[in-house]
């Protein structure tokens, strides 16, 4: 049995981890300030004999003991992270300053939930790890995808200077369960107006794409990459290769719930990237990992999902 932190563990992601850890048998320490995290993502680990929960925010030190750590503390959503953009940078770079401090003290290992956001708008398509991305350094979604790169960058570097034992995640674009109603993104969007019968907000044209991973095969992903040998860093992409358009979603949306919802056009966000696709072939060698769930599956229980938490006003 180890010890584990989690930080950003009252997230989306962070739940289904710190559930997943309790699993195999683990005590999970679960950091978070709860700036996007929410007590009912968690609600059902509190009286869990292994499970502890710390109110923290991790652009500040922490001294605590643990055998591992998973970094997963950052606002994720376009609305989220660009509400304070340079708590947004703090939280990626000094937040991975601490931790990998902590994980050098303690000479442990270190995961860092890293996104596919380091590839920014792709000029090369399917994404692999060696692209080096193209990213507007000053524009308004730089606060997230600079951040995530500088924390990259830090992470290479206590490794290389410091010997401290890491694995970078780039993450794609994942759904399911415990994703906030509120959080903007694309799929919690338009479910929520699907099921309400309000337009279907699709910005642009909707001829954008995204490569949409349910939460398990993620979480699979993410451990998997944990238990790998010490030569094992990443970054590893993860991600489901099914890639949508945003109008091939909406229409999808709306025969799952058989909602009665137009579709209206909106302005596209500025730098919104026109595609993403994970090159996973990185995954599927050193990970032996495949997505499962296919976009259809996922979709119908995260609609299911929403329809438990709207009913609960
Ligand atoms: P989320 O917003 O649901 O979770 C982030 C958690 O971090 C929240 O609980 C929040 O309260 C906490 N947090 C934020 N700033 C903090 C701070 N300074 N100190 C302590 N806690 C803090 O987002 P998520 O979707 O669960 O994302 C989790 C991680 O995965 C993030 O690092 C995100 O960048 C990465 N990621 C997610 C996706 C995705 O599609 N969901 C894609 C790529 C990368
Ligand atoms: N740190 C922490 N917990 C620890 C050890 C370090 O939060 O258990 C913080 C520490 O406050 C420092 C950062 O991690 O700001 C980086 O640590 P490192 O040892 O690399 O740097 P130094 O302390 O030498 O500046
Ligand atoms: N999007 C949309 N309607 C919405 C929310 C988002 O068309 O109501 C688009 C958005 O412009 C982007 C895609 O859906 O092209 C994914 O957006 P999301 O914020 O979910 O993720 P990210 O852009 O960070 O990949």
């Amino acid at each position: 049995m180890k010890r584990i932190l989690v930080t950003g563990g009252a997230g989306f992601l962070g739940s289904h981890l710190c559930q997943r850890l309790l699993q195999e048998g683990h005590e999970v320490l679960c950091v978070d300030n709860f700036f996007t995290g929410r007590r009912q993502n968690i609600h059902s680990m509190l009286d869990h004999p292994n499970f502890e929960m710390l109110r923290h925010d991790i652009t500040f030190p922490l001294f605590v003991e643990v055998d591992e750590i998973y970094n997963l503390a950052c606002p994720a959503s376009p609305v989220h992270y660009q509400f304070d953009p340079v708590q947004t940078t703090k939280t990626s770079v000094m937040g991975a300053i601490n931790m990998l401090g902590l994980a050098k003290r303690l000479k442990i290992k270190i995961l860092q939930a890293s996104t596919s956001e380091v590839y920014g708008d792709p000029g090369v398509h399917p994404q692999p790890e060696s692209y080096w991305g193209n990213v507007n350094p000053i524009g308004p979604r730089a606060c997230y995808d600079e951040g995530k790169r500088c924390a990259e960058t830090l992470f290479f570097d206590y490794h290389r200077q410091h010997g401290v034992e890491i694995k970078v995640i780039r993450i794609f674009n994942t759904y399911g369960p415990n994703m906030q109603p509120n959080d903007g993104r694309v799929i919690s969007n338009f479910i929520l107006q699907a099921l309400r019968n309000e337009p279907i907000t699709i910005y642009g044209d909707g001829s954008q794409t995204r490569s949409f991973c349910y939460v398990s095969d993620l979480i699979e992903g993410m451990y998997g990459l944990m238990q790998t040998s010490k030569e094992i860093t990443g970054p590893i992409n993860v991600g489901n290769p099914t890639e949508t358009t945003m109008l091939e979603l909406a229409q999808l949306i709306l025969e799952l719930t058989g909602s009665k919802s137009q579709l209206v056009f909106k302005n596209l966000p500025q730098d919104d990237p026109k595609q993403r696709n994970p090159d996973i072939r990185q995954a599927a060698e050193f990970l032996n990992w495949k997505a499962q769930v296919d976009l259809k599956a996922g979709l119908e229980k995260t609609i299911a999902y929403f329809e438990k938490v709207m009913g609960q006003g």
